[in-house]
């Protein structure tokens, strides 16, 4: 017998985890987009080990995307989402249509303005108001005391973690590490649209992140070093797009400075055709 429930109306979820908060139980909270990979799967064994119950939200949020991005195109595949679901044990899934997360009149969103502006925000215009919106929502529905939230998107845990502490959601968030396949690209639901060529040149964001991480053991301490690494090493995948490759400061996100310290962001967006790929590392002292 399948331990996954299914819900799909956020009224309902909400009513189910009042009901779980009185009965004293502790909530963890995974949200996805679906097409779930073992990057998702770790951080579901992440939120099981800080709670009694745990909900897995499955939403292809479409005011994260912009007009010209890959809402259409996006993976989806539920049955096989549920498939994989059903090895992890008891769960929730919540899996609300957009039509019942957004009323047509919804005027209100969350919006951050200093962390949001650079990086995939300086090219992707709206998309953490879109995040952090469908995020304040899911904590309001499925009320976690947890929530967990992979490295693989650095800056929107980093956005993530702001919003809880200034809006005082009384949530913990959970980081989970970045999960990878053996040749060392980063899980994302966005890989399988890599045709042949091209997945084999992705390997190029892990290599540059690697590369940088060995010149910082090594005593690099130059942060215009450590990016020209990162831009040669793309580089020499024939058919990759540099969208930026840029060491911040882990807390404010701003520009490292002259002399990077820890703890250092080191962020790489890079297309190939019209996938994005995205992959970083936080750099601690050397
Ligand atoms: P997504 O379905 O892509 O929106 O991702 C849902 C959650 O899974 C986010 O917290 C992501 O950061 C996380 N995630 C995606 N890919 C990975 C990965 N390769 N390793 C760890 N976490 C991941």
């Amino acid at each position: 017998m399948s331990r996954l429930e299914v819900l799909r109306d956020p009224a309902v979820m909400q009513t189910r985890a009042l009901a779980w908060r009185r009965a004293g139980r502790r909530i963890g909270l995974v949200p996805t987009m679906g097409y779930l990979h073992p990057g998702h799967i770790s951080l579901v064994r992440l939120a099981r080990e800080q709670a009694d119950v745990v909900v897995v939200s499955i939403f292809v949020n479409p005011t994260q995307f912009g007009p010209r991005e890959d809402f259409a195109t996006y993976p989806r595949d539920f049955a096989r989402d549920l498939e994989l679901l059903g090895a992890e044990g008891a769960i929730t899934v919540f899996a609300p249509e957009a039509a019942a997360v957004y009323a047509p009149d919804a005027s209100v969103q969350v919006c951050e303005e200093r962390l949001a502006s650079c990086l995939c925000g300086a090219t992707r215009p709206g998309h953490f108001r879109g995040v952090l919106t469908v995020c304040a929502k899911l904590f309001h529905l499925a009320l976690p005391d947890v929530a967990a939230f992979g490295r693989k998107d650095a800056q929107q845990l980093r956005l993530i973690e702001q919003m809880v502490r200034d809006l005082n959601f009384p949530l913990a968030i959970l980081p989970g590490p970045i999960v990878r396949e053996p040749d060392g690209l980063a899980m994302s639901s966005r890989n399988v649209r890599l045709p042949a060529a091209h997945r084999a040149q992705a390997t190029c964001l892990h290599r540059a992140l690697r590369t940088i991480e060995q010149a910082a053991a090594r005593g690099e301490r130059r942060t215009a070093a450590l990016e020209a690494l990162l831009r040669a090493t793309i580089a020499t995948a024939p058919d990759a797009r540099l969208e930026y490759a840029e060491l911040r400061d882990w807390h404010t996100l701003a520009p490292a400075p002259a002399q990077w310290h820890a703890p250092t962001l080191a962020a790489l967006a890079v297309h190939f055709g019209d996938v994005r790929l995205i992959d970083n590392t936080l750099l601690t002292a050397s």
